[in-house]
């Protein structure tokens, strides 16, 4: 049985390079969010897309959270003496994967035939699609009443400002390849990846959840939260922010009319009971991905509560 994943960035694709070691290549496919994607320094940059296939190709920087382990900066600290842009960074060799993106693009290939370019080339076997190949570009709207590109909210301002909503800008189409993935699969796996800021931008994309849930009849979700807080990133911030208590309780409800079973952490197994009256499957392991080991180990109990192994 193939299975197919939705997945932002580092959370995501820890379990997603887990799941690559449990699964033949051509079982996995994993529909990627695009709507952290947008222009710096003249280049398209897809940060979720570039975090899986670093991930997958194991190259990614351990500890950055995006871009490539061992990089230089040459070309950045240029542009910054040269008085460019410089608050979002790309390092050296992360530069020549935009500019395999930029000359492909240019050529008339779509984000989805890009992103096959890319994957064969870091030799990697599994397929990871764009959520849509137009440009569908989450905004921040902040408590102070600023409407934020997402990488001036994430990069440039470090998350700072209080969120009051979000927003997604654009026209996207469901692409045929992620409709043709969607069709093949028997079962979907939410990644532990932010709810409002990673997955939900892929589920906007006009059609596409409901035909998850027409098509797929076991839609799993792994829960970000894990002890009332998040491993990384804003997640547990934005939820407060937005009045919601940082609990998988909360995260239920926001994947309430698509999620069929839940995976909550061993420290959270009070959670259970409660999660199996709002009507969910609910296994509860270790979900925190340190090593590899525990990557491959949380596939595997995914692809077991799914029924696939
Ligand atoms: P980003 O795009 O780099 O912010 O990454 P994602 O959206 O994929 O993931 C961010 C979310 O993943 C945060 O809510 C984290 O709590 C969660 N996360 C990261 N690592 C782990 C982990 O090992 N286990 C679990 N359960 N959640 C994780």
């Amino acid at each position: 049985m193939s299975v197919l994943a939705l997945s932002g960035g580092v959370g995501g694709a820890k379990l997603v390079r887990g799941l690559s070691h449990q699964l033949p290549a051509e079982s996995l496919s994993i529909i990627a969010n695009t709507g952290d994607d947008g222009i710096h320094s003249g280049l398209l940059v897809c940060p979720d897309i570039d975090t899986l296939i670093y991930t997958l190709s194991g190259q990614s920087h351990p500890e950055q959270g995006w871009g490539l382990a061992g990089e230089s900066w040459q070309v950045f600290d240029r542009l910054g003496e040269l008085g460019g842009e410089t608050w979002f960074r790309l390092g050296d060799k992360d530069i020549a994967t935009h500019l395999f993106r930029a000359e492909k693009i240019q050529q008339g290939l779509s984000l989805t035939q890009v992103t096959r370019a890319l994957c064969l080339a870091h030799n990697i076997a599994p397929n990871i699609l764009p959520m849509c190949d137009e440009l569908f570009q989450t905004k921040v709207i902040t408590q102070d009443g600023r409407t934020l590109d997402f990488h001036e909210y994430f990069v440039k301002e470090q998350c700072g400002p209080r969120v009051e909503s979000i927003a997604f800008i654009g026209n996207p189409s469901l692409s045929s390849d992620v409709e043709a993935a969607i069709m093949q699969t028997g079962a979907l796996i939410i990644c532990p990846s932010n709810p409002f800021l990673s997955i939900d931008p892929i589920l906007q994309v006009p059609g596409l959840q409901s035909l998850i849930t027409e098509r797929i009849e076991k839609r799993l979700v792994v829960s970000p939260i894990i002890n009332g807080q998040a491993i990384k990133g804003p997640t547990a911030k934005l939820m407060q922010e937005l009045a919601l208590p940082v609990t998988n309780e909360s995260v239920a409800k926001k994947y309430q009319s698509i999620a069929t079973h839940m995976i909550i952490d061993n420290q959270d197994a009070v959670d259970k009971n409660l999660l199996e009256s709002m009507g969910l499957k609910v296994l509860v392991t270790n979900t925190l991905m340190q090593t590899l080991a525990d990557k491959k180990q949380l596939a595997s109990d995914v692809l077991g509560f799914l029924g696939v192994k």
